[in-house]
């Protein structure tokens, strides 16, 4: 019969090994599928295996220079009154990323949020670097979460979009204008047509007066010195999927008519951050 301290001695080591474990249990375990995760990379992107980081579809060549689409895009031909002046996105939306958004969306996997802000960062600063191409200085002056309705924030808890634009504005500096709200409850769009979607998201959101007021408030405020006539604010949307952009169109057109209504010159760009394009 073995000894008490050879017991231990046996024991001990394993013992303490799963209490080491215990107590930082996912220290080397991807956040996604659990194998041994990749130190090497910068925070979040440590958090995953090789293999995790190397499946991100990340977008690099645009074909659409409207919607951000990596291959051809007949959406964008079709429509006719597109309110934006632009949308980017910071990866496909392969099973890979559809997996990720709804472990973070249904199943309220909070430890994927900073992850999946800093992939629509990169987006972000990609987007900044490419507009500054086009124009000098181009900075925008605040981000706009999509509001998701009263049932689906019962039901989550919480509005991804609006996550993602705190995370924006936090790492950017810029704020956020929680200005829009949904007048209706539009039902699971992942069932939906394309012609089903752009009809049920026409009049689906309306601004709020006093939000948006304040909005156009801090906008006089951080307007450029000199530039009283000729500044044009710059607002970019916030959503976690570009599908067929319906969302994100009647969404910039209720900020464009609430725009027009309440200034005499008008103008306001509007640009569309997300993070997967479908
Ligand atoms: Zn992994
Ligand atoms: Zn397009």
């Amino acid at each position: 019969m073995p000894s008490f301290w050879s017991l231990l001695h046996q024991t001990l080591p394993k013992a303490i090994h799963s209490i080491t474990a215990l107590l930082a249990p996912s220290s080397s375990q991807c956040l996604m599928c659990g194998n041994a995760s990749r130190r090497t990379a910068d925070a979040p992107f440590s958090a995953l295996c090789g293999d995790c980081q190397q499946a991100i579809p990340w977008i690099r060549h645009i074909h659409c220079p409207v919607c951000g689409r990596p291959e051809h895009c007949p959406d964008c031909m079709r429509r006719e009154d597109t309110a934006f002046i632009c949308n980017r996105s910071a990866v496909r939306y392969s099973p890979l990323i559809r997996e990720w958004l709804a472990l973070y969306k249904y199943r309220g996997h909070e430890a994927i949020a900073p992850l999946l802000g800093e992939m629509l960062f990169t987006a972000y600063s990609q987007t900044v670097r490419e507009m500054t191409g086009r124009s000098e200085a181009f900075a925008i002056n605040g981000f706009i979460p999509v509001p998701v309705s009263e049932e689906r924030l019962l039901e989550r808890g919480f509005n991804q979009a609006e996550r993602l634009a705190r995370i924006m504005a936090e790492r950017s500096g810029h704020p956020v204008f929680d200005i829009l709200r949904r007048t209706r409850h539009s039902g699971k769009q992942s069932f939906k047509t394309r012609g089903a979607r752009i009809k049920d998201a026409e009049n689906l959101f309306a601004v709020d007066h006093d939000s948006f007021t304040s909005m156009l408030l801090q906008l006089s405020s951080i307007r450029p010195e000199g530039s009283l006539q000729n500044h044009r604010p710059r607002l970019m949307i916030i959503d976690d999927i570009y599908t067929t952009g319906s969302t994100v169109n009647a969404c910039a057109h209720a900020i464009q008519d609430a725009y027009r209504r309440s200034s005499s010159d008008g103008i306001i760009e509007i640009f569309i951050l997300t993070l997967a394009r479908s």
